[in-house]
């Protein structure tokens, strides 16, 4: 039996495991290859790696974790997880069912972007949704936001004062006039015609709508949601939040005793969302890592 499952290793399960590693607690890392960020190139905001392509950052990650006896990770997807007494049993899709002392779920979030033709084969490198991590690539250059008016302005105020300008683009419906007046109240441009589809060009994305089209350096969206990527949360019957993400305490426990939670899927409930980014989903995996050795230590004295 491992001390500690680990479900998922993007950088909040990798950094568990180094965690749970350095501790000599042995541990299992499963992974299904499903990374929030897979498509993108080159990721931002991360001190001492800003511009490194992620999969670089997992490749690195993997290679020190090698070093660690006590950790072993397998190219698998958990299929499966139930609590027997003081443990939980996870299958895997490689045909293997595992046992583990505590479990960490750190599988993330999956985007379910607005259906917008071409849209989905930017996403990651000419199509984003947060300025923290895309935002200052597209420094004075022309840019365009897709999507709902309310998040579209939110998003003005961020990137307005990085891009050059912005064009505010709506999706299925014109923006209705007082829409329109505040977001040109906040320097935007508004199209007056929905987008219909959008095209990777050498120098940014083109965008057409009913009656136009334009190049921008790159598209924000404005739409869309975001949804747990694995079942477990509902499965093991975790409270969770507003936000569709697990509620978790200060050190990743979530409201099932042994099930601790870490990375985008879950958050604490004085914030509005998960902070998405690397560092602070790798900061919430050592946090959930930290929970464990302390809750595996009072149980064995
Ligand atoms: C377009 C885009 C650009 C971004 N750019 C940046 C950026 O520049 N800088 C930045 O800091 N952040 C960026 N982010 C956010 C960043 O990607 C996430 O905050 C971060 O990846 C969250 O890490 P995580 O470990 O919680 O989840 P993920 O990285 O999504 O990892 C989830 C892990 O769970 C695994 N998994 C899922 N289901 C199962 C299962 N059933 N069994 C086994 N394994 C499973 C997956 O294979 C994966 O290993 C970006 C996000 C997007 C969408």
């Amino acid at each position: 039996m491992y001390d500690a499952i680990v479900i998922g290793a993007g950088p909040a399960g990798l950094q568990a495991a180094l965690t749970l590693g350095r501790m000599h607690r042995s541990t299992l890392l499963l992974d299904s290859g499903e990374y929030r960020n897979g498509t993108v190139l080159h990721m931002h905001n991360m001190i001492a790696a800003d511009g490194m392509p992620p999969s670089e950052l997992r490749a690195t990650a993997r290679a020190e974790l090698a070093e660690y006896d006590d950790v072993e990770i397998r190219d698998a997807a958990a299929t499966s997880i139930s609590d027997v007494e003081d443990a939980f049993v996870v299958g895997a899709s490689d045909g293997t069912i595992v046992e583990g002392r505590r479990v960490i779920l750190a599988t993330g979030v999956a985007d379910d972007l607005p259906e917008v033709p071409g849209l989905q084969d930017l996403w990651g490198t000419a199509a984003f949704s947060c300025p923290f991590c895309d935002g200052h690539e597209h420094a004075d250059k022309d840019i365009a936001i897709i999507g709902a008016a309310p998040r579209a302005e939110h998003l003005i105020g961020l990137l307005g004062r990085i891009v050059a300008s912005i064009t505010v683009v709506p999706m299925g419906e014109a923006f209705a006039d007082e829409e329109i007046r505040t977001l040109e109240a906040k320097g935007a441009q508004v199209s007056r015609t929905p987008v219909t589809s959008v095209e990777k060009v050498e120098d940014g994305v083109r965008i057409y709508t009913r009656d136009d089209e334009r190049v921008v350096s790159g598209v924000f969206v404005a739409a869309g949601a975001m949804r747990q990527r694995s079942p477990f949360a509902a499965q093991l019957d975790v409270d969770m939040l507003e936000s569709g993400c697990i509620e978790i305490d200060e050190f990743g426990r979530t409201s099932r005793p042994g099930v601790f939670a870490a990375g985008d899927l879950a958050h604490r409930a004085t914030l509005p969302g998960p902070m998405a980014s690397v560092l602070l989903a790798a900061a919430a995996g050592q946090l959930a890592a930290v929970g464990i050795i302390q809750s595996l230590l009072a149980a064995e004295h």
